[in-house]
């Protein structure tokens, strides 16, 4: 008898894991999983000035190839419950769909990727040729601290190898099978404060106003790209979010002026190459006239990207089986848990349809659940062909 994804998502959107509650969503992983013979590791992760976050990993197989199914179980509060047609964590079907909050994001995908993995253990004698493994987190939807960063650290110190990775997010636009996350862009952001000297407004002479040296910065780091795009990639971009000066007084010239600014970013860069270029064309606009300095906020969004090859071949032909699309190997959106996984092993994002995600009747039409466990089932055939 095959393993029901519909059932398994049920039991799942019915632990109210709102993060960083594990709400007997990965209790549950561990029952299902420790019965079909993976060694189950549950990890509970701190932080000063955080909340404890449960987390778990499986593993079934010793041998490589190794192929890693990524997500999380705990989901987004579900706003005003009575918005809602189903309650949110009842599990309804209706008219063909599952609801629920986390049903697309990601506990649907969680689904599917087990089902898959049991089908596939059953078809060949409970072991598989390599390894699987289920890396699942409860601090996705949160600050991401206790979650998959540290997650992924335990598993490297035992001494875990990945081959590849599937993170099971939400990445479809419209339709089953429609897009593949290959990478993300990175994201860097800054302040730009530029430096005069205070003085009377009618005695300009006496100062220096900082605010016509941030205008001519603002515009030199807005004249010229700062790359034409790439292969995977769009062309980066800086955008100024917020020009400040706080100046109350008529008839001051103020002593500093500043600006905000982020900048979403490609392969062209990182983000030590993206700093240095920025202060170097700030450096050459300012002259010795303008006195400015940088200030950098920390980022762990740097750029990556899975480079179109075997693996993405894999997966792309899979969605073709069953689909019928042929998806497109998209590097758009925000952060997702892939920027920490890629560090390990190459990693591509293919889940459930995102339309519904984080918003009230939260929900994944039963076909879906059902297409997308014979996707992951036969790229976990493919790997271990
Ligand atoms: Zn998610």
């Amino acid at each position: 008898m095959s393993a029901d994804p519909v059932a398994i998502a049920r039991d799942l959107l019915r632990c109210p894991s709102v993060t960083p509650a594990e709400g007997g969503a990965l209790a549950f992983l561990e029952k299902t999983l420790k019965a079909a013979d993976f060694t189950v590791h549950r990890m509970t992760f701190s932080e000063p000035g955080t909340d404890d976050v449960e987390n778990l990993y499986a593993r079934i197989g010793s041998a490589a190839p190794h192929l890693m199914f990524a997500g999380h179980t705990d989901v987004v509060p579900v706003g005003d419950e009575k918005d809602w047609a189903h309650p949110p964590f009842s599990g309804a079907v209706d008219n063909g769909r599952l609801y629920g909050r986390g049903a697309v994001d990601m506990k649907g995908g969680i689904a599917c990727a087990l089902a898959a993995a049991l089908d596939h253990l059953s078809a060949n004698g409970g072991k598989p040729k390599g390894s699987i493994s289920f890396l699942i987190t409860g601090d996705e939807e949160g600050i991401a601290v206790n979650g998959t960063p540290k997650l992924l650290q335990w598993a490297a110190a035992r001494g875990e190898k990945f081959d590849h990775c599937i993170l099971g997010e939400p990445s479809n636009q419209e339709e089953l099978g429609d897009t593949i996350k290959i990478g993300r862009r990175g994201s860097l952001n800054g302040h730009l404060i530029v430096t005069g000297k205070q003085a009377h407004v009618a005695y300009p002479h006496r100062g220096d106003n900082p605010v016509r040296g941030l205008v001519a910065l603002i515009a030199a780091l807005q004249a010229e790209p700062l790359d034409a795009g790439s292969a995977q990639f769009s062309a980066s971009h800086l955008e100024f979010t917020s020009v400040d000066v706080g100046n109350k007084t008529v008839n001051l010239i103020p002593g500093e002026a500043r600006a905000r600014f982020n900048i979403r970013f490609n392969d062209h860069h990182t983000l030590e190459s993206l700093k240095a270029l920025i202060e170097r064309r700030a450096t050459k606009a300012a002259g010795d006239k303008i006195k400015f300095a940088f200030k950098w906020e920390p980022s762990n969004a740097g750029v990556f990207v899975t480079k179109p090859g075997p693996f993405t071949e894999t997966v792309a032909s899979a969605i073709a089986d069953v689909t019928g699309r042929k998806p497109e190997l998209s590097t758009t959106g925000g952060t997702s848990d892939a920027r920490f996984i890629r560090a390990f092993c190459p990693v591509v994002e293919f889940g459930l349809v995102g339309q519904t995600m984080h918003q009230v009747n939260e929900c994944v039409p039963i076909a879906d659940l059902r297409a997308l466990t014979t996707i992951y089932r036969k790229i976990i055939d493919k790997h271990f062909a």
